[in-house]
């Protein structure tokens, strides 16, 4: 192999950006319907279209040795994909050459308690778990499907492991504002992290309405400061969070604000659908086809170059806004597709 083989070229897009964060849903599916994310009659896609877990690792091991640090598996749910864990023990021998900095995943919950500990023995250390309210009536009814208990057990089974676990929370109101103090203190006595996240007009729901469930973090910081103490953090992950410390608890308090901010600007991530679909922005329709290539050739240089040529094109940001009290910018997919 080549000096240029083994060290290629990072990814940089037009705007100096390093690409150096990748996420893959593995999945469309999901055991929950959360009413923000999918109708309860999903279409789900043919398994066909699906890359497989093997076409998974190719593409996955592409982007690390073009330089992704950061690797988080979503979805869909990540942990109804059969034989998941084969693919994060294979995501593991990134981490063991230090290649790969982190490996991660962004879960319900509702199958942690199975598979917690195969998750960290695959070297994955933190995990983001979506829980948005914490009374059993409102989890049914915002996951229609979901049961808080299990999710719960699952919370309690990923630290049981020693995985550091955020909680991720979408802000809607008239559904949780009533909430901040309860899921800030329960986060607390947990030693847990909590992200609070906008929600995003994706997908068409049929009637869902996007403008009146959106409560700004504008609003969800200035409560939380009723009570808290924040100090804002200079920590930058290059994605739209911003992070507080709350004095009396010590913990981090974060927030993901893709509408009433925009951070494009030191955006370092790429998402990849269960299809093969790489979409250099979330918040535009532009996508790239990595599926062809991976089956075109049991080599991966038709692949690397297909990913070269989708970089050079990732657009400056989105066009997501409320301002005008409509959903501009609306793009047609559900947030399972691209994942979250
Ligand atoms: N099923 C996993 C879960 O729920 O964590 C991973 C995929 S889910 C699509 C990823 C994240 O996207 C979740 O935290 C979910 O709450 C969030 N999400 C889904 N639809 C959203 C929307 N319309 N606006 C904002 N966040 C959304
Ligand atoms: Fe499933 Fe996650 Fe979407 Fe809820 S947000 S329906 S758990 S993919």
């Amino acid at each position: 192999m080549t000096e240029t083989a083994l060290h290629p070229a990072p990814l940089i897009d037009p705007f100096a950006r390093a690409i150096s964060y990748l996420r893959v849903s593995v999945t469309d599916r999901c055991d929950f319907r959360c009413v923000y994310c999918m109708s309860e009659q999903m279409q789900f896609l043919p398994k066909a279209e699906l890359l497989t877990l093997e076409e998974l690792d190719r593409l996955c091991s592409a982007f690390v040795r073009l330089g992704v640090r950061k690797l988080r598996i979503t979805g869909g749910e990540p942990l109804v994909r059969r034989n998941i864990l084969s693919f994060f023990h294979a995501m593991s021998r990134h981490l063991e050459s230090g290649a790969l900095e982190e490996l991660t995943l962004t879960t319900n919950g509702s199958q942690l308690e199975r598979f917690a500990p195969d998750l960290a023995a695959a070297g994955v250390r933190r995990i983001n778990v979506s829980l948005d309210t914490l009374d059993e009536a409102k989890f049914a009814r915002v996951t229609r499907w979901g049961r808080l208990p299990q999710v719960l057990k699952g919370i309690d089974a990923a630290r049981a492991a020693g995985l550091r676990v955020k909680i991720n929370a979408v802000a809607l109101k008239g559904f949780n504002e009533d909430e901040l103090l309860r899921l800030t203190e329960w986060c607390a006595e947990g030693g847990m992290d909590l992200t609070w996240i906008e929600v995003m007009p994706m997908g068409d729901l049929g009637g869902e309405d996007r403008v009146g469930q959106f409560w700004s973090l504008k609003d969800v910081r200035a409560a939380l400061g009723q009570h808290y103490t924040l100090t804002d953090l200079a920590e930058r992950t290059g994605g739209p969070a911003r992070y507080v410390r709350l004095e009396e608890t010590g913990q981090k308090v974060g927030f993901i604000t893709p509408l009433s901010h925009n951070f494009c600007e030191s955006c370092n991530r790429v998402r990849v659908t269960c299809t093969g679909e790489l979409f250099m922005c979330l918040g535009q329709e532009d996508n790239a086809d990595l599926r062809a290539p991976l089956r075109a050739s049991a080599g991966d240089g038709p692949l690397e170059a297909a990913i070269r040529a989708a970089i050079a094109r990732k657009p400056k940001g989105h066009d997501f806004d409320y301002s005008r009290q409509r959903a501009d910018g609306q793009v047609s997919r559900h947030m399972s597709h691209t994942g979250g």
